[in-house]
């Protein structure tokens, strides 16, 4: 009895779609691909629900004639390369011929085209994988693609979805890098029917930064350069004393391909050694030349990763090109790299020691989360009565961090920044929004002028910023201005604070909160930075405060983040350590 079969191809594109259509942001990623495949200058996207309920690109490009239509849907159908070997000479996004086949297998789409050179345009309608129908129709050349259902055949993938808004942003940050790496097309963005971005097309790359960075991008940044053999490498780099939360904003671009490479990074990384705070990251845009045989772009479906034939040289480059730009020392860099070729090799070396063989930290990340919740659990109070902290008599400080404090009941630990970080958020979490007494108002309102990503997320959660006291407007374009701060927090730099928290509340799966809802991890953010920080110093009245608050709150045993905000060692346990009993 034979079992093996050949499976049909519904299905064997449904799997291959799994790896190219992961996400509403893949989707994204594709179709613009493909518009700029075809020449496109003027692109406009629009997104409903995060991109989750559908998604539509428009594009003025050559359009497809009413001939290739139905075939642009059929698997390995492409107009880029005929031969294996035009792989290494496209300069073409696509062609493997895989992502409109992907797209289809999980969604309906709706494509509307007309081709240049023909008169009529086509419609068709496909879904999951099928045509259903396909007319003509008049339209101006270039195509407009509209995916809808988007996995709704689908219903495990579906399930992955994050929240509209993660889903959102991933979708922006798709469109950003494209826009970041094509001045000459003009990019307009619609969010649930509203303009949400206007990029105009630009000679200069200079502007087209500062519009995607923000006004912060003007001063903040410098120009990097290199060349070296046939390579060439152009952008930007942050300035040392402009430093962010998160490693997020480092963009590469080869070839004009969005690429991730840690090797790349690296580079980055190293160049900025010893002169940025350890904890601080650098932001850096940076544009690689290189000829198409010297690099292989088939090695990832989505091709997000690409693979150098010479990747040594590559980081040499990218790293000596960041130290000379840092170090002020000349415009362009142009050579073999000779002065810092002793801090490459060893850099290397380095990083072929470190860097984590497997990729993804699923593993660790599990161990973690296992972890986390019975930390607080060791040497927790064995009495179920409450403690209370205001009962117990302080003594001293121990590492900067942790308070000392004895009762007839036992010794407590009580870690500083923890407890502080609890009581802040359960007040923001609990305060009726705007009541009185909740901000202390900017004598003069700052405004700060933000990545169009960056003001989607502020837009959305304006309601939580003002609850917490954090009053914060629209100002014209992608800026807002500070009004108020939350009196807690009131001694923090507005900006720079509204920067940090926009950049931490972005980086997902950071606090345990989140999973219990959403929305707090504002909150969070916001406890963390206002909260004192080890080292801080505290007065007597500011430790009794501290207990009296914490005695009131509930949840007082952990941080936001779940760690622990005291240990206590009862006078039984004490027996037990020293076998007493
Ligand atoms: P690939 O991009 O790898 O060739 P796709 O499945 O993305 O494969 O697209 C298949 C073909 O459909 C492309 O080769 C191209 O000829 C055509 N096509 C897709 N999108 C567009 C578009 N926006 N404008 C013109 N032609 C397009
Ligand atoms: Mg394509």
């Amino acid at each position: 009895m034979a079992r093996i079969q050949i499976l049909s191809d519904e299905l064997t594109s449904k799997i291959a779609a799994g790896e190219v259509v992961e996400r509403p942001a893949s989707i994204v990623k594709e179709l613009l691909e493909n518009s700029l495949d075809a020449g496109a200058t003027e692109l406009t996207i629009e997104l409903e629900k995060g991109g989750c309920k559908s998604i539509r690109v428009m594009d003025n490009g050559e359009g497809i004639s009413g001939d290739d239509v139905a075939r642009a849907f059929e698997r390995f159908a492409t107009s880029k390369i005929y031969r294996f070997e035009d792989i290494y000479e496209v300069q073409s996004f696509g062609f493997r011929g895989e992502a409109l086949p992907s797209i289809a297998a999980v969604s309906r789409v709706e494509i509307v085209t007309r081709h240049r050179e023909v008169s009529f345009g086509t419609k068709a309608i496909i879904r999951g994988g099928a045509e259903i129908a396909i007319s003509e129709i008049g339209c101006p050349v270039g195509t407009s693609i509209l995916v809808s259902d988007i996995f709704e055949n689908v219903p495990v993938r579906k399930k992955f979805l994050k929240t509209e808004n993660t889903e959102q942003t991933a979708c922006l940050d798709v469109i950003t890098r494209i826009t970041l790496a094509h001045p000459e097309v003009h990019v307009r963005v619609g969010i649930n029917g509203r303009a949400h971005l206007d990029v105009p097309a630009t000679r200069n790359s200079v502007e087209r930064l500062s519009l995607v960075m923000g006004e912060e991008f003007t001063g903040n940044f410098i120009p990097v350069r290199g060349v070296s053999e046939s390579m060439e490498l152009s952008g930007f780099v942050s300035r040392q004393d402009f430093t962010r939360a998160n490693s997020k904003y480092l963009y590469c671009f080869v070839n004009r391909r969005f690429i991730r490479d840690p090797l790349i990074n690296h580079a980055i990384r190293t160049a900025y050694r010893n002169i940025i705070e350890p904890k601080r990251h650098p932001s850096a845009v940076l544009f690689l030349q290189i000829p198409l045989h010297d690099v292989d772009v088939n090695v990832h479906p989505a091709k997000l990763e690409v693979r150098f034939r010479d990747s040594q040289h590559i980081y040499g480059l990218v790293l000596e090109s960041i130290a000379s730009a840092l170090a002020g020392a000349g415009e362009l860099v142009e050579k073999e790299p000779t002065v810092h070729t002793a801090r490459v090799q060893e850099a290397i070396k380095r990083y072929v020691l470190t860097a984590p063989k497997e990729k993804g930290t699923f593993g660790d990340r599990f161990s973690r989360k296992h972890l986390s919740p019975s930390l607080p659990m060791t040497n927790m109070p064995a009495a179920v009565e409450k403690l209370l902290f205001s009962e117990f008599e302080y003594l001293g400080r121990i590492a900067g961090v942790y308070l000392v404090f004895v009762s007839g009941r036992g010794i407590l630990l009580l870690d500083q920044h923890a407890a502080h970080e609890r009581i802040l958020f359960e007040r923001f979490k609990d305060r009726e929004s705007r009541s009185r007494g909740n901000s202390q108002h900017l004598l003069l309102s700052e405004t700060l002028s933000l990545t169009p990503k960056d003001y989607a997320m502020v837009s959305e959660h304006l309601d939580q910023f003002n609850q917490a006291g954090l009053e914060v407007e629209p100002f014209g374009g992608s800026t807002v201005a500070i009004k108020a701060m939350p009196v807690e927090l009131s001694h923090l730099d507005p900006k720079a604070f509204l920067r940090d928290l926009i950049e931490e509340a972005q980086v997902e799966d950071r606090l345990m909160i989140q999973k219990e809802n959403p929305q707090y991890r504002i909150f969070a953010v916001m406890a963390c930075k206002g909260a004192i920080k080890a080292n801080d110093p505290l007065m007597k009245q500011e430790v009794t405060a501290l207990c009296r608050d914490l005695d009131a709150i509930p949840n007082f045993a952990t941080c936001p983040h779940g760690r622990p905000t005291y240990h206590f060692f009862s006078v039984r346990e004490l027996e037990k350590m020293f076998r007493r009993t």
